[in-house]
């Protein structure tokens, strides 16, 4: 049994994630205490209970503590079932995040599975569908394993109501680990202003001032069509692709907060990024640990990205993975930036003269 405290580094629900990821992929089971020891509200809120709940469908998993405001569980994962699934936040929690729980040990499955989850769509401090849809999955595919989004509702706080779908093909054999150094030659840069029961001049506000801070025309700045009955809400999306990595930065607007701060908001974090050279952003890196790693413990061959920051969620990250895989993280500064390498443990091991 694997013994952690969620209160390490962060502190926050991604500690609870990965380790219902890897428990899932590793067969081994583990013992969480202090959930979310590092939040203002801490245990687990429903978002992380419907992770709890998804992963142990998934698995068949024996568990103790699966209920609201709990600070501890212990899951003693089964065997992993492909299937139909759905999986409901129930509140305007991610969904996003209750997708990624379960991704990675899918794609070990015996066969495709067919996802539906309703939730929050474009939640602060979560990867909105989008950041999925063209940051995440293209860098999941080229590991070797297909999958298709969909998104059918946005779900925002605090209506919440968003639906999306998946289908996740397992791999072939095993996920392929490759290296992620460079972005690539840019090939496209674009904004979007989801806006939904807002009045139109919000959408309006953000895309003019994000244009005019950052140096882009009109035909970047596009107002995204929304469906009748969905918001009230506001985020806004840039995107940036390049050949070998795209990245979708957002901003959400909020009541007391204008238009015009929002997209300065938003400009802000595409300059850092654009200033840098380093192919992932802040939180494309600390969530390509975990699938990079799997295909570094499977095939027993290293690999390396870079980033344009190594945030406190990304260091967390990288040592719960740690404490499930045979894997070793060495993060080296690049003064712009930073390497980081995953070596399979046995490599990490200095070889000794006999
Ligand atoms: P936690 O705060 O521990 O529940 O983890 C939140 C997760 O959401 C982390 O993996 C973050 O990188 C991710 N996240 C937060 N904000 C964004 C964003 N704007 N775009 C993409 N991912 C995000």
């Amino acid at each position: 049994m694997i013994e952690i405290d969620g209160s390490i580094g962060e502190g926050g629900g991604q500690i609870l994630r990965t380790s219902l990821a890897l428990s899932m992929c590793t067969g081994q089971p583990f013992v969480l205490t202090r959930i979310r020891a590092g939040r203002s509200k801490p245990g687990l809120m429903r978002q992380h209970l419907t992770c709890v709940n998804a992963a142990t469908e998934v698995c068949g998993a024996q568990v103790h503590g699966a209920e609201m405001h709990s600070q501890t569980l212990s899951f003693v994962p089964g065997k992993l079932r492909s299937g139909n699934y759905s999986f409901n936040v129930g509140t305007a929690g991610s969904c996003t995040l209750v997708l990624q729980t379960v991704w990675p040990a899918l794609l070990l499955a015996e066969a495709p599975s067919q996802l539906k989850l309703s939730g929050g769509t474009h939640n602060p401090m979560a990867p909105p569908f989008h950041f999925l849809e063209r940051s995440y999955a293209p860098l999941m595919r080229k590991l070797g394993a297909q999958v298709e989004l969909t998104l059918h509702r946005l779900g925002f706080y605090p209506a919440g109501g968003g639906e999306i779908s998946a289908t996740i093909w397992p791999a072939d054999s095993s996920l392929e680990p490759f290296d992620l150094i460079e972005r690539g030659a840019k090939l496209d840069a674009y904004a979007e202003c989801f806006a939904p029961a807002l009045h139109r001049t919000v959408a309006q506000r953000e895309l003019e001032e994000l244009g005019a801070t950052l140096g882009w025309k009109e035909d970047q700045l596009r107002v995204a069509r929304v469906r009748q009955n969905e918001g009230p809400g506001n985020a806004l999306l840039a995107t940036l692709a390049y050949n070998n990595v795209s990245e979708v930065f957002t901003q959400f607007g909020e009541r007391g907060v204008n238009a015009e701060k929002v997209a300065r908001n938003l400009a802000r974090e595409v300059q850092g990024y654009q200033m840098g050279e380093a192919a992932l952003g802040p939180h494309l890196a600390d969530q390509w640990a975990l699938p990079l790693a799997l295909a570094v413990w499977q095939r027993q061959r290293p690999a390396t990205f870079s980033a344009t920051a190594l945030t406190a969620h990304a260091k967390t990250n990288f040592e719960m993975i740690e404490r499930f895989l045979p894997v070793r993280f060495a993060s080296a500064s690049l003064g712009h930036g930073w390497q980081v390498r995953i070596e399979p443990k046995a490599l990490a091991v200095p070889v000794v003269a006999p």
